[in-house]
């Protein structure tokens, strides 16, 4: 049996080829980093790609998250999901604030809106979701509850590049939006990342706090951070960004896949596709019910492994248990019992453009034969 390794993901790279002249160029120039000529190019290209108006370019992608917070100058408390990668949360601990965990949706692994009121105190200034594998929040509910308590919306769109509802980018929603072009996502800069507002003097605002607050060579208005993109990484960026549609679209071929395979297994939960939307496939969670499939999820990781294949447990554990968080009074289990039930549940099957049919199958395998 062929046992060559599969892991959870594998990095979408350009063709070198096309890279080289693209170095050499970047030599020419002697400019390598502060809004330079491919950094300048990268951002517009995003931005039309996206639909989005105005989007800063970060040198990965939990600075924005920082950054956002910094920019609209949230205190206090801001009301988040447990049920993520740990930079949403420690992006609020870096501001000094404090974070409440809110519960999520069963069927989404997003947050939950109905539950975010309950959360709501006289310290509370903002929201921070997360679109979890890119499935879109309930934008609109969460939006009706922010502008009632006039409270900001910062979405963590870590997993959500090029996701629209009804042909309209989800960036678009709330008050900013984040993106990590992290090696693992679906579109990567190496290390990466952006931050999305929605009108001129914010975006202004970004690009300053990005650079050390600078405003002009002697003028500093705010102490800011060093979150800038560097020229080789933006012209990578600009390589990538061509070829992404076509890994979309093969991502989406392999979610069928597995999909058609995995639909009538008992014991299995898979993520549905929403209508009007465009998924991008970034992640294949499966939810495990053990009774019912006959094996625990933590079996299946295991039995995987010993054919050489490496699901990830996202998101298990949950932020909310960890050292920094599990004091705090919304970290209390009991409040949280949907995020627990789906991080005990969730594995993540392997899921990138160039995973191929044999690949697929031998997954599969593993997950029917239980053996
Ligand atoms: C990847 C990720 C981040 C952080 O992005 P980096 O580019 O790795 O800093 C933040 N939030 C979520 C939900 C992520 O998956």
């Amino acid at each position: 049996m062929d046992n060559k390794l599969i892991t959870v993901t594998s990095p979408l790279l350009p063709n070198l080829d096309d890279f080289i002249p693209l170095l050499k160029d970047i030599w020419d120039r002697k400019w390598l980093t502060n809004n330079g000529h491919y950094h300048r190019e990268l951002e517009k290209a995003l931005a039309d790609y996206l639909g989005v108006e105005y989007l800063s370019l970060f040198t990965n992608g939990t600075l924005p998250l920082i950054t956002a917070l910094q920019a609209m100058r949230i205190t206090g408390e801001v009301i988040t999901t447990p049920y993520s990668f740990v930079a949403t949360t420690h992006s609020i601990w870096w501001n000094g604030l404090k974070p409440v965990f809110v519960d999520v949706e069963e069927s989404t692994g997003n947050i939950d809106p109905e539950k975010i009121e309950a959360a709501i105190t006289p310290h509370t200034t903002a929201i921070m979701p997360v679109h979890v594998y890119g499935t879109p929040c309930n934008m609109k509910r969460i939006q009706e509850i922010a502008d009632i308590y006039g409270l900001k919306i910062i979405y963590d769109a870590a997993h959500a590049f090029g996701v629209k509802v009804n042909g309209e980018s989800i960036l678009n929603a709330g008050d900013m939006s984040t993106l990590s072009f992290h090696a693992t996502k679906v579109y990567n800069t190496i290390e990466g990342g952006a931050l999305v507002c929605h009108d001129a003097a914010t975006k202004k605002r970004i690009d300053y706090l990005k650079n050390f607050g600078f405003a002009g060579e002697t003028t500093v208005v705010a102490p800011g951070i060093n979150s800038k993109m560097d020229e080789i990484r933006s012209a990578y960026g600009l390589l990538n960004l061509k070829q992404v549609d076509s890994a979309i679209a093969n991502r989406k071929a392999i979610a069928e896949k597995y999909r058609a395979a995995l639909k009538d297994v008992a014991g299995i939960r898979l993520l549905k596709d929403i209508e009007g939307v465009r998924h991008n496939y970034a992640y294949f969670p499966i939810f495990i019910d053990e009774k019912k499939y006959g094996m625990s999820r933590d079996a299946l990781y295991a039995k995987l492994q010993e054919h050489n294949i490496y699901g990830r447990r996202y998101f298990y554990p949950l932020i909310s248990t960890f050292s920094a968080y599990k004091g705090l009074e919304s970290a209390n289990p009991a409040n949280l019992p949907v995020a627990h039930k789906l991080a005990d549940q969730v594995l993540c099957l392997p899921m990138f453009a160039d995973l191929d049919e044999e690949g697929v199958s031998r997954v599969l395998d593993v997950i029917a034969n239980r053996k």
